[in-house]
């Protein structure tokens, strides 16, 4: 029987899990799922916005995959720390996958971006989805008095954050928002949310169809100004726009719409700005109260330069929207430049040759980008040498009871049972409160309906 601890429960991991016990070349594979949280999914319930259902959907696949009796979940296990260590995971496990993905966000380098009311937007998620680490806070307090907000960056996530700003009430109360965050965004005062990228419109990362949704938020009206989309050469020409991405060009097509109607009247306004990169946040009474931009212009390189003009756009909340970030594992070799565990065909390398046994798969693996299905063809490549390996691998004695030795060293996991049990106490805390499902978001509540009260 060949044993296999798979670190991390979001997308990579489980099609990890999946890939490794639905083949055929290898029998007896038994795998074993760890997660610092006693949670599963990964990203897919603590960042897949609450709004998108359909995707938030996808939780039911990893499910199906999870309740594999060759799988078990073992939550509330932080590999590295305080969790075992890669070279005890390496006693207990012949073979170990790494799926821990990229948490950290990245940070713009300018004055004055750690100013109160300045959060990265990895915080303002991990918030509204009741993330148990979340820094809950920083939103409750001043942030949401806030009338008018700065999210920097043109990516989905961007887009994620300005929409969940832009929504109100009404539309998440059917979500499973935790309630605290429900209260505080139902009574915030943005009126506008500036989403703002420092190249041009042909240039923005997000995908056409988040982009479409924002114009069809009920209580928000998207504003594009038609002379900024005139900056970006391919604006102008019809050869240049139908040489580009056939995602870029759409979203062209629907910034072109939105510029040529105009904006309708409503509540709350989105407004969509390009070529302005940030070089300051600027302070009011110890906050954030400014946001001070340059005005940039193609280089004819496909980047941007300053043009030494500068706009500044009032914001009492800026989120900082501009990408994630791979974190060292304690024991696990890291290239801090690329953000990743350095690796060939998802085999580990350390000082350069692969490590036996030690794998990585995801965003950790590959960097923080592509969707949800990216994962699978990634966590394929990563099994493939897995199983390559598995002769060799399958000869070193490892734990009978990998759990037991857990336990006996201090760990409290949480099993399948536990993760239920949050399930069934997250309904009931949505029942209770005339809401669906409700998120619990903090480790104490969530442990105790897990393990039962303390
Ligand atoms: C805000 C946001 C919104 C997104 N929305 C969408 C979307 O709508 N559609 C879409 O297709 N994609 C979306 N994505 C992308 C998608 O979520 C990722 O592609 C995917 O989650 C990456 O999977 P992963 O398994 O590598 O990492 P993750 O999903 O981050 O999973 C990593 C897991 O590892 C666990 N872990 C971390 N460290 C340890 C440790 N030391 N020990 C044990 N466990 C550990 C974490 O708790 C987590 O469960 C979104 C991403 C973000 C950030």
């Amino acid at each position: 029987m060949l044993r296999v601890a798979v670190v991390g429960s979001g997308p990579s991991g489980v099609y990890t899990a999946q890939g490794l016990v639905q083949q055929t070349r290898v029998p007896g594979v038994r795998v074993h799922v760890l997660d610092r949280l006693p949670c599963p999914y990964g990203l897919v319930r603590y960042g897949v916005a609450p709004d998108h259902e359909k995707i938030k959907s996808l939780q039911n696949n990893l499910r199906d995959v999870l309740t594999d009796e060759r799988i078990t979940f073992v939550g509330n296990v932080a590999a590295g720390a305080p969790g075992p260590a890669p070279a005890q995971l390496l006693e207990l496990y012949h073979a170990v996958v790494y799926c821990v993905g990229a948490s950290r966000d990245r940070s713009l380098g300018i004055p004055g971006e750690e100013l109160p009311g300045s959060h990265s937007a990895t915080d303002f998620v991990s918030w509204y989805s009741a993330h148990p680490d979340a820094p809950e806070a920083d939103f409750t307090g001043p942030a949401l008095t806030a009338r008018s907000a700065v999210v920097i960056g043109v990516g989905n996530v961007a887009v994620d954050v300005a929409r969940i700003l832009a929504r109100g009430a009404d539309e998440l109360r059917p979500t499973d928002v935790p309630q605290g965050a429900l209260g505080v965004l139902a009574g915030s005062a943005v009126r506008d949310v500036h989403m703002v990228g420092r190249r041009g419109p042909s240039q923005a990362r997000f995908t056409t169809k988040e982009l479409r949704e924002l114009g069809s938020l009920p209580s928000a009206a998207v504003v594009v100004d038609p002379a900024e989309l005139a900056l970006d050469p391919v604006y102008g020409s019809a050869a240049a726009a139908a040489a580009l991405p056939v995602v870029r060009r759409r979203n062209l097509e629907v910034l072109r719409g939105w510029a040529a109607d105009g904006a309708r009247e409503a509540e709350r306004r989105i407004r969509l700005r390009f070529f302005l990169r940030p070089v300051e946040l600027l302070e009011r009474g110890g906050r954030v109260a400014a946001v001070r931009f340059e005005r940039t212009a193609p280089d004819g390189d496909g980047g941007v330069r300053g043009t030494g003009s500068y706009e500044d756009v009032p914001a009492q909340l800026v989120l900082r929207a501009v990408g994630y970030r791979g974190e060292p594992l304690p024991g696990l070799p890291f290239d801090d430049r690329a953000g990743t565990v350095p690796h060939t065909a998802g085999r580990v390398l350390r000082d350069g040759l692969p490590s036996p046994g030690e794998y990585v798969a995801g965003w950790i693996k590959r960097g923080p980008t592509g969707v949800i299905g990216t994962n699978r063809p990634c966590a394929r490549e990563t099994v493939e040498s897995l199983l390559a390996d598995a002769p060799e691998l399958a000869g070193r004695p490892v734990a009978d009871d990998p759990v037991a030795r857990l336990r006996a060293a201090g760990h409290r996991p949480v099993p399948w049972p536990g993760w239920l049990a949050i399930e069934a106490a997250e309904a009931a805390l949505g029942a209770s409160l005339g809401r669906r499902t409700v998120k619990i978001p903090d480790w104490d509540g969530l442990l105790a309906a897990a393990h039962g009260p303390v």
